[in-house]
């Protein structure tokens, strides 16, 4: 099977190259993250990615332009949704992936989202199944994340940059700001005030 492998970043590979790999399934890494930033993070993701496709002896595909703006264009509208930017994000990334393996011959495509425990998913899995139709590709699902532990095991036998944060600047300032966590742990205890307040109200 002619397989693309999108890959979010070097680290997430390990374990979903590994197990394709001892399926008999010899993948090609593509690099799309247009949700990366700042620039010197996503070009070291970038070259860590590279890295380990060379590491490995793994064929790679890059897209090696840094949509900073195009990102924030999106996003922000997407913001009012619940869950909104994440979705864009993964329909961004997997989209590209989808068209991109049909244009080239490709039989199927997947992505090492589906080894993140962070990720959303299901909701990556519904998305990546609605451009495999769109696209006329297969897609080939794999839950990756039984193997958590042991990818990070690789990454560090392999010296490979890990990075702290999810990619966006959002998710930077969610990893970072102490401001952000204030606000978010002040939303949460509103949110379960309310939720309370609504229990005692229907046991009145
Ligand atoms: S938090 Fe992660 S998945 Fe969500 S928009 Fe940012 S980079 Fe994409």
């Amino acid at each position: 099977m002619k397989l693309l492998l999108h890959m979010c970043c070097g680290p997430c590979s390990c374990y979903p190259v590994k197990t394709l790999r001892a399926q008999g399934i010899e993948p090609t890494g593509f690099f799309f993250n247009p949700n990366i930033h700042p620039y010197k993070e996503w070009k070291h993701r970038l070259d860590t990615a590279k890295e380990f496709a060379a590491k490995v002896g793994m064929e790679i595909i890059t897209d090696e332009h840094y949509a900073l703006h195009e990102f924030v264009r999106r996003a922000i509208p997407a913001e009012s949704q619940p869950n909104g930017r994440c979705t864009m994000c993964y329909t961004w990334r997997l989209r590209e992936t989808a068209r991109y393996a049909k244009e080239h011959g490709y039989d199927a495509f997947t992505s090492t989202l589906f080894y993140s425990i962070y990720q959303q998913h299901d909701l990556m899995r519904r998305t990546a199944e609605r451009f495999a139709v769109a696209y006329g590709v297969a897609f080939r699902y794999e839950d990756f994340r039984p193997g958590w532990q042991e990818g990070i095991d690789i990454s560090k036998e392999l010296d490979l940059y890990r990075q702290p944060y999810c990619g966006c600047i959002f998710s930077e300032e969610e990893r970072y700001s102490k401001e952000y966590l204030k606000r978010r742990r002040k939303e949460n205890r509103a949110k379960k005030r309310a939720r309370m307040e609504r229990e005692q109200q229907s046991h009145a």
